[in-house]
């Protein structure tokens, strides 16, 4: 295999645990410095495993996600193999579909294959000469004063490992974390979610995507929903959120059958009868948490980052973009400060703790915003207006989803800025409404109508129609 060379005179050593998404693309942004890398993670290679156990087949990429990949030469690559989104596709309960564009013309999200992006991060780390990547290493314990690790291995035999700096990339459920947790003022908080999310294959229809492919369809019901993303392999994966308490209602196909008939019933033909009702009970709902923490880091021995740091519920998409751009603000901060890790480290939590607490309670937000708020003539009638007005004013209005998704203005700055504009827009309607009615009550005044020919009962039902906006 090629292997890049580094100016490597620093003879520092590095140990990432985890080799996830955010572990393995860590990697590349150390090995690139020069930096003695050690990847531990407890699987065995994904690459040649059989079964890839793990979460989300699939994952949207956007601008934040993209940065980082561009950092380590790996963009291009990743994007020829995602799938363009450039909007919501919402399926109404009676089968209509209506897209809601992301942002302006051009600007979408990537559907990206979880296990291929890992796989490719893996060989990309590969390609440094000072990175090695040990798999079936599950980390036991570690010392946060001696910087000293204690791995598992699948045969039981431990292995003890010291590093200068260990970089704790294994996740939500962080063993890295629970040493922070021992230490005096880290502060912690986790919640679980009522909803659980099942997956299910909508596989390709006459050789072609069964739904239209640059869209990531949604079908909002209120309590719960479910969404579909398209794969390179022309199929779509669909997840199912929904509070524990209605997934363990449906026990037998026949109920799966007449749940997705009340709710989903466009999707049925789509996923097939049978499929349907043998892929909903192949696996259990899986739970979703939420993490913050901090510090993020330990001295200057040990700094969190990703699932690690801040796991995030899903909705808003940005669980992996955050975690990804943690490796480019933590890259940032070490250029800065000239790889002083007793002041980067600081530095780091002192400038990511806001941002990825932050986005935990965005993802929080959108929670509700997706499968509620979509459905709601007052969310979409506002979604337009600010379309409109950045459209007009693309450098004082920026819609909330434009700053996140598209940009990387600070997390914890664009939440400020949605909140002013968001009280700026409304005055401005609450103006306009009140104008208007004053200026249509002005003119009712000096040219009253002759009431004699206006249809009341008509005009009553008119309005009416339009009590639900
Ligand atoms: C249903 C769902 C949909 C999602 N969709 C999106 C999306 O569209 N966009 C997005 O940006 N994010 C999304 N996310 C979030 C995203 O999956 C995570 O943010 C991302 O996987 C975090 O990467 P990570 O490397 O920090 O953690 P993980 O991906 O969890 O990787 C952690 C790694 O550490 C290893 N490990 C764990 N413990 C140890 C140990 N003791 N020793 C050694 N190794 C260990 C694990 O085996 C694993 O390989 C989604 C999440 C879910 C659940």
């Amino acid at each position: 295999m090629d292997t890049k060379e580094t100016k490597s005179d620093k003879k520092k050593v590095v140990a990432v645990v985890g080799g996830g998404l955010v572990g393995a693309l860590n990697a590349c942004f150390f090995a690139k410095r020069g930096f003695e890398v050690h990847v531990f993670e407890s699987r065995e290679d994904i690459r040649t495993a059989k079964v890839v156990k793990g979460r989300s087949i699939n994952l949207a990429l956007s601008h934040r996600g993209r940065s980082a990949l561009k950092h380590v030469g790996m963009e291009e690559k990743i994007v020829s193999q995602g799938i363009p989104m450039h909007a919501r596709m919402i399926h109404t309960p009676d089968g209509k579909q209506s897209p809601i564009p992301y942002g302006k013309k051009g600007q979408y999200i990537l559907s990206v294959d979880r296990a291929n992006l890992n796989k490719q991060l893996l060989t990309e780390a590969e390609t440094y000469a000072n990175a090695k990547l040990n798999f079936d290493h599950k980390l036991q314990d570690w010392n946060a004063e001696t910087g000293t690790m204690t791995f598992v291995r699948g045969d039981g035999s431990r292995e003890h490992v010291l590093a200068d700096l260990i970089v704790g990339c294994d996740g939500a459920f962080s063993a890295i974390r629970k040493q922070f947790m021992r230490r005096s003022r880290f502060n912690y908080s986790q919640t679980y979610i009522p909803h659980g999310y099942m997956e299910l294959t909508m596989p390709p229809r006459d050789g072609d995507f069964a739904m239209k492919p640059g869209y990531l369809h949604i079908w909002p019901r209120n309590t719960f929903m479910m969404i579909a993303l398209p794969n390179l392999d022309q199929t779509f994966t669909c997840t199912l959120f929904m509070p524990f308490d209605e997934f363990d209602k449906i026990t037998t196909g026949d109920q799966v059958l007449d749940f997705f008939e009340q709710y989903f019933a466009d999707a049925i033909p789509l996923i097939g009868v049978e499929e349907l009702k043998s892929d909903f009970f192949r696996l259990p709902a899986q739970a979703m948490v939420s993490v913050k923490c901090s510090p993020y880091h330990i001295g200057d021995k040990c700094v969190l980052m990703g699932d690690a740091a801040h796991a995030v519920v899903p909705f808003y998409g940005q669980g992996m973009n955050a975690g990804f751009e943690d490796c480019i603000v933590f890259d940032e901060i070490m250029s800065q400060f000239n790889e002083d890790l007793s002041a980067v480290l600081p530095e780091y939590t002192r400038v990511r703790v806001p941002d990825d607490h932050a986005i935990a309670d965005l993802a929080m937000y959108n929670y509700i915003e997706m499968r509620a708020h979509v459905n709601s003539k007052w969310f979409l009638f506002r979604k337009y207006v600010d379309n409109f007005l950045h459209l007009l004013m693309p450098r004082t209005i920026i819609p909330l989803y434009t700053m996140v998704t598209f940009t990387r203005t600070r997390y914890h700055q664009a939440v400020e800025r949605w909140h002013w504009q968001d009280k700026v827009i409304n005055r401005g309607l609450f103006l306009c409404g009140t104008g208007a009615v004053l200026g249509g009550s002005y003119l009712l005044f000096k040219n009253p109508p002759n009431i004699d020919k206006i249809d009341i009962e008509k005009l009553w039902n008119r309005l009416l129609s339009f009590r639900n906006f």
